[in-house]
């Protein structure tokens, strides 16, 4: 009869670290930076872009967005019209190298942290969690936001960038490398908080819970006084549709934003103590 049973470890401890997306999450209410670049870098190349089309594959490393604006059929469908021919890898290429100095100029312009980061940043640490962040932006972007982050009182105790690793989103490797730098194990002890499709990705590839942020990021791409100033009907409209998209995704649990996860939390360390896994 023995060999019909067996027996499986159960991590029953508390959270350990949360990892933190920066645009969208922590600054930069709506996402914008990266999307306004974006729109530019393809008029340089004589194409329009609407706004939801530069940020359909928001989360990805940047070059890898670039590539995926391509892909999107009416883009390459423009392109091919304008152009009189295929968008290649060498224009991938081009619009990658326009890119970065016109996101290293303006993304000071988008560093304010989204209401709520500060407090929830000093609860995570009250509750002896560690953190660290994952982005799509490569290492010379990141230190422009982390020093701005630094000047308005936020510092996570690791950072790893796209460029960083072999792959980024929706590869889980970011978030390994935060577990690595801070010396924190299961996976099941971390916690992923995004607002894109492929933060939630990340999260569920490296085998810890993952919370979409629904409102204050690129899923509705609007900033806080635009949500605003929209009518009812809009919003419940668009936050629905966000809601919808990232309970989809596998998220364990979607809010409006970093200032409502703390609830989640709670929720999450019951499950764990009663033996569950992400
Ligand atoms: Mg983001």
């Amino acid at each position: 009869m023995s060999h019909e049973f067996t027996f499986q470890r159960q991590y029953r401890g508390a959270l350990q670290a949360v990892l933190l997306d920066w645009a969208g999450t922590t600054m930069d209410y709506g996402c914008y930076a990266p999307a306004v670049v974006f729109r530019e870098v393809f008029k340089r190349q004589g194409i329009e872009i609407s706004i939801e089309e530069a940020r359909e594959p928001m989360g990805a490393h940047k070059k890898v967005h670039i590539r995926q604006i391509t892909k999107i059929p009416a883009v390459a469908r423009r392109w091919h019209e304008t152009l009189g021919r295929p968008c290649g890898e060498a224009d991938v290429e081009t619009m990658f190298t326009d890119f970065i100095p016109l996101q290293l100029a303006c993304l000071a312009e988008y560093a304010d942290l989204i209401p709520g980061t500060l407090e929830t940043v000093a609860a995570f640490r009250k509750r002896g969690l560690q953190i660290g962040s994952t982005t799509g932006y490569t290492g010379e972007m990141m230190a422009i936001l982390q020093e701005e982050a630094r000047k308005r009182g936020y510092q996570p105790d690791s950072t790893v960038c796209a460029t960083d690793v072999p792959a980024g989103r929706p590869a889980p490797w970011m978030c390994l490398a935060n577990a690595q730098n801070l010396g924190v194990f299961p996976m099941e002890s971390i916690v992923k908080i995004g607002d894109t499709l492929p933060d939630i990705g990340e999260g569920l590839n490296a085998g810890m819970w993952t919370i979409g942020l629904a409102k204050t990021g690129n899923e509705i791409g609007l900033n806080e006084a635009e949500i605003d100033a929209l009518p009812p009907d809009d919003y419940d409209r668009l936050i629905d549709r966000a809601y919808l998209r990232m309970n989809q995704a596998g998220a364990h649990y979607v809010v409006d934003g970093i200032a409502d996860v703390l609830p989640c939390l709670d929720a999450i360390e019951s499950r764990l103590a009663r033996g569950e896994k992400p």
